[in-house]
């Protein structure tokens, strides 16, 4: 099965994306996840998409398409794979459409978390992630046990710094202009399905675990339920 999480920065798409794949057993890949252990590395990749990232810009599609790709024909994506940040534009569904269909395979479903802009905001400026995990944690919503310290695995939690107010303002006026016609471009095939992403973490992640019902495997049923 492959199912792409769409939707704004602040929307729960990396959240989501783990509980997901951890429930359908899939491969969880995260673009944005990709390029910040780049940077960590001091990696070639990481030099390039580092200065786009800083000015909450999309990263160049050559380089993002051939991160992707390069990443898909490893074993363990041949079950499935939930893709958390990509596609971020028309150019790069359409990559990853044809990519898909070289291995006869297709994106299953495409499920748009859909959260008001105010509380995009909100979110994004309490936002505090693993350096470690990324597990997310949200300093009012869902704070850490420890302030600081990651409950997962211990490690120290620190602030984006694409996550400061310019940047963030940067990032939704690049996601409503390049990002959100793919709402369109799904649902023209069928694939959308639209899930209130506002609400606490496990109630957003029944409704979309709900809406995937249907869908591949989680027809079965076993894998389709809820927590
Ligand atoms: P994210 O962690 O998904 O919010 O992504 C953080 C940043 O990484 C974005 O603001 C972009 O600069 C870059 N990025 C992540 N995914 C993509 C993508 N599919 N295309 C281009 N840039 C991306």
């Amino acid at each position: 099965m492959y199912i792409i999480l769409l939707g704004a920065p602040g929307a729960g798409k990396g959240t989501q994306a783990v509980y997901v794949a951890q429930k359908l057993n899939l491969v969880h890949i995260a673009t944005g996840d990709l390029f910040r252990q780049a940077i960590e590395q001091g990696t070639e990749l990481g030099i390039q998409a580092k200065s786009y990232m800083e000015k909450g810009m999309l990263v160049p599609d050559k380089i993002t398409i051939r991160m992707v790709l390069e990443r898909m024909p490893v074993p363990d994506c041949e079950s499935g794979v939930v893709f958390d940040g990509f596609p971020r534009n028309l150019e790069q569904a359409r990559a990853l459409d044809e990519a898909l269909a070289k291995q006869t395979k297709a994106i299953d479903r495409v499920v748009y978390i859909k959260v008001s802009e105010e509380e995009l905001l909100r979110r994004l400026s309490g936002r505090w992630i693993c350096r470690n995990c990324q597990t997310p944690y949200h300093a009012i919503d869902s704070p850490p046990k420890i302030w600081g310290k990651c409950d997962q695995c211990g490690g120290e939690l620190y602030q984006r710094p694409d996550d400061t107010d310019e940047t963030v303002k940067k990032r939704l006026q690049v996601y409503f202009t390049q990002t959100a016609p793919l709402i369109d471009y799904y649902t023209r095939v069928g694939k959308l399905i639209e899930v209130n992403g506002e609400g606490g973490i496990d109630e957003v992640g029944r409704r979309i675990i709900v809406a995937l019902r249907g869908v591949g495997r989680v027809a079965s049923g076993e894998e389709g339920e809820t927590r």
